[in-house]
């Protein structure tokens, strides 16, 4: 697929063409310009030649049937991966990838274990909707949700992510609102700084894993360059200027960050936030390589202790891991 050159396309026809032609891919959801049968032959062949809507993909279906997994195979050959995340409750997440790989190389990460090739454009975020989109719209479902939680550090292709969220965003669009999108991050400073700029009203994540920065450093190589002291910091300042809950993400990883001490020194960590607008989400890790997943009993008492220190926790329902389609497993060869 690719809609870049859309307005170029239709620059000699009447503006309303625009409008129709917009209202057909992300209103009608076609996935061929044949389908736009309010456009005369001649414009329908010129826009499929230029702006084709075609999105090549392999799909896998969890046997929970509670997500679904499509590896997107970009036009240059990379492929990246989407996962469908059919919430129980009738919601509809779509999970998307911001980068081909990630060059931050978290050890804990299959993603970052693949390394890095380069960042998505603007039609390539949107189109992982779009594929969705079209599949639910069968099933006469609707994307109420998108988490940049897939492939990549989306505060380092920062413009593509926010292209993106505008155009999803859009009233006669797919119309999904900020406040039903969340960008999960692993502590790009400068991303933090300009997301609390933006008008928007989109949700953040940070991607903590770790109470100290001895032990952060041994998963994240990248907190040497944004060490703990820095990202909360800036997490404050956001929380200032924002006004608006964030989620702390934590790793459950037997044996390495899941003791009582560990959970206390969270607590102390976390109870420095001032506003205090956080809660903590506890995700089992999914096992990919050097790690194993904490017991289900760890991850009870840590949530415990976590509570007796008045601290908000939640524990991340496990999606799709028999199609590797849960976070941090997302590694779609290129
Ligand atoms: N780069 C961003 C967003 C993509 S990763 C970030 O790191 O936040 C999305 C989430 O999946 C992050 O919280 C990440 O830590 C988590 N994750 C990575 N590997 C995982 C694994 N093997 N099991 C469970 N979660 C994992
Ligand atoms: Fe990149 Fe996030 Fe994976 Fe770390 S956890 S390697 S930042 S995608």
């Amino acid at each position: 697929m690719n809609l870049e050159r859309l307005e170029n396309v239709l620059h000699n026809e009447p503006k309303f063409r625009l409008k129709q032609a917009k209202q057909a891919v992300f209103i009608d959801l076609i996935s061929d310009w044949e389908q736009a049968t309010n456009f005369p032959l001649e414009i329908r062949q010129r826009l499929n030649d230029d702006c084709p809507l075609e999105i090549e993909a392999e799909v896998l279906k969890s046997q929970r049937a509670d997500s679904v997994k499509a590896l997107i195979r970009l036009d240059d050959g990379l492929k990246i991966e989407t996962v469908l995340l059919n919430h129980a409750d009738g919601r509809n997440t779509i999970c998307v990838s911001s980068q081909v790989g990630c060059p931050l190389g978290c050890l804990f990460c299959a993603t970052g274990k693949m390394g890095f090739k380069r960042n998505l454009t603007v039609n390539e975020i949107v189109e992982q909707v779009l594929y969705f989109a079209r599949l639910l719209k069968k099933q006469e479902g609707r994307v109420t949700n998108i988490v940049f939680m897939g492939m990549g550090e989306p505060f380092l292709n920062y413009e593509s992510v926010l292209g993106a969220i505008k155009a999803l965003n859009d009233k006669d669009g797919l119309n999904i609102g900020a406040r039903h999108i969340s960008i999960s991050t692993i502590g790009v400073v400068s991303g933090l700084i300009k997301l609390a700029k933006e008008p928007r009203q989109i949700n953040l994540a940070l991607s903590l894993h770790a109470p100290s920065d001895d032990l952060r450093a041994k998963l994240i190589p990248a907190n040497k360059k944004y060490p703990l002291d820095a990202v909360m910091e800036e997490l404050n300042n956001y929380l200032v200027q924002t006004g608006r809950r964030v989620m702390i993400e934590y790793l459950m990883i037997d044996g390495f960050n899941d003791d009582k001490e560990q959970a206390l020194e969270l607590a102390a960590l976390l109870r420095k936030i001032d506003p205090p607008l956080f809660f903590v989400n506890l995700i089992a890790y999914n096992p990919t390589a050097d790690f194993q997943p904490s017991s289900t009993k760890k991850i009870f008492d840590f949530k415990k202790t976590l509570r007796d220190q008045k601290i908000d926790v939640t524990e991340r329902y496990r999606f799709g891991q028999d199609i590797n389609a849960a976070c941090g497993q997302l590694a779609g060869k290129w």
